[in-house]
């Protein structure tokens, strides 16, 4: 791989170039340091040899789980690296852990998963930094671990270390999240809750490993199945969200759409709600088509989507309904707020900086019946009105009256 072709170069910001930069020197920087000022111990060469075989058997042995995932494009790799790598930061001399760490990313790499060079090894080079940190943490306020007394304290300082590896490895990833791909908000950038839950119990069984390797290391065996299944479940997990979500917009797919509304329909009819239904269509999006390409379309739908989310609250349901069309559920929204939020969107489609070539609208017809609970009443009374809103001019909302 010529060094002038790396993807590295090819990053949108030249800070975040340094950035990257900066820290696989500071993690080579740093492991260079530990063997050069930390003594190696001959009580070593045991864990390291077993952490490693345990690695390289780990991930010959989820193969077949990896498999599954890489048909599926878009499912994300989920990493259970911190159940090897945290106990390496436990128990072994940190120019060590960060060897194991380094191979952890390196032999699954090499094992065929795609990824770019750079970003694993700024991934590697975050996590070791991560493990010096933790490291530092663990030895201010803790003996190491092969005489650390088995109490409630020591729990506590290893908890903290676990905590200190989660944090740092968080933040190294959330900036470079964050000026690597266009995000609006901070809070974007993060990954979701269920994934650092995950992280946290991953790193949880890291404790387990070394204890188990220092106590009791046939135990490691039950360890690596546990990790195998946690792995499978949470497989299971992104592919039955993905089989909810539309490809183009990752919006709720009509079918999934349908099943959350008419859910929340009977919810809302037990407590009384008023519950107000959007459905737009892109305005002459055909032209669009014509003009630019069905690529270039795919982008728009996908940018309509990003505005809609953005536009709504976390409750309300975003789905793609067909074609150019999508809907969307409001509960708790009486028609003269969702008319407003139609409105808001209409307005934000249609100012929408983006680098598309030419700005579209949408038209948006709004459906408020009160203790309607069949979901398709209400799709069809958002039908007229869509069809209102496009024949009177388009670029409107319909099915409210505004007074006053
Ligand atoms: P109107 O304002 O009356 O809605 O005009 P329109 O051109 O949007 O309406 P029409 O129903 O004639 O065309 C809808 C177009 O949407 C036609 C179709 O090619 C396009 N379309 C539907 N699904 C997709 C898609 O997934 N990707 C792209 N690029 N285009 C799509
Ligand atoms: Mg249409
Ligand atoms: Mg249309």
């Amino acid at each position: 791989m010529a060094l002038t072709n790396w993807a590295l170069w090819r990053l949108p910001n030249r800070g975040l170039i340094g950035f990257v930069l900066l820290v696989d020197v500071a993690a080579i920087v740093g492991c260079a340091w530990t063997f050069l000022r930390v003594p190696l111990t001959s009580g070593d060469a045991v864990p390291f040899t077993v952490l490693i075989t345990c690695i390289v058997l780990y991930t010959e042995l989820s193969r077949p789980v990896e498999r599954v995932r890489e048909r599926f494009a878009g499912t994300p790799h989920i990493s259970l690296d911190s159940v090897w790598t945290f106990a390496a930061i436990l128990l072994l001399h940190p120019g060590l852990a960060a060897l194991v760490i380094a191979l952890s990313f390196f032999y699954r790499w090499f094992r065929g998963q795609p990824n770019p060079l750079f970003r694993r090894t700024f991934s590697m080079s975050a996590t070791v930094l991560s493990g010096f940190v933790a490291t530092i943490f663990f030895a201010e306020y803790a003996v190491p671990f092969d005489v650390l007394p088995r109490d409630l304290r020591s729990l506590a300082v290893i908890a903290g270390a676990g905590a200190v590896f989660l944090l740092v490895n968080t933040v190294f990833m959330t900036i470079a999240v964050y000026y690597g791909t266009p995000h609006d908000k901070l809070r974007d950038a993060l990954a979701k809750p269920f994934e650092y839950s995950l992280e946290a119990a991953t790193i949880a069984l890291g404790v387990v490993v070394a204890w188990a390797l220092r106590d009791w290391p046939a135990v490691l065996v039950l360890i690596v199945g546990i990790t195998l299944v946690l792995h499978r479940g949470v497989l299971l997990r992104q592919l039955k969200r993905q089989a909810r979500s539309d490809a183009k917009t990752g919006l709720l797919n009509a079918r999934a759409w349908r099943d959350a509304a008419t859910d929340e329909l009977v919810r809302a009819r037990g407590a009384n709600r008023h519950t107000s239904l959007l459905m737009l269509d892109v305005d002459r999006f055909k032209l669009i088509n014509d003009r630019h390409g069905h690529l270039v379309g795919d982008r728009y739908l996908a940018a309509i989507a990003e505005t809609l989310r953005t536009e709504v609250r976390g409750t309300d349901l975003v789905g793609r309904f067909g074609g150019e069309e999508f809907v969307v559920l409001l509960p708790g929204t009486p028609a003269v707020h969702a008319h407003a939020i139609a409105e808001r969107i209409r307005s934000s489609v249609a100012n929408r900086a983006d680098d598309l070539p030419e700005h579209v609208t949408v038209s948006i017809g709004l459906a408020d019946r009160p203790g309607v609970t069949d979901l398709d009443a209400l799709i069809a009374v958002a039908d007229r009105a869509l069809y209102e809103a496009k024949n009177t001019g388009r670029n409107r909302t319909s099915g409210y009256q505004v007074t006053g």
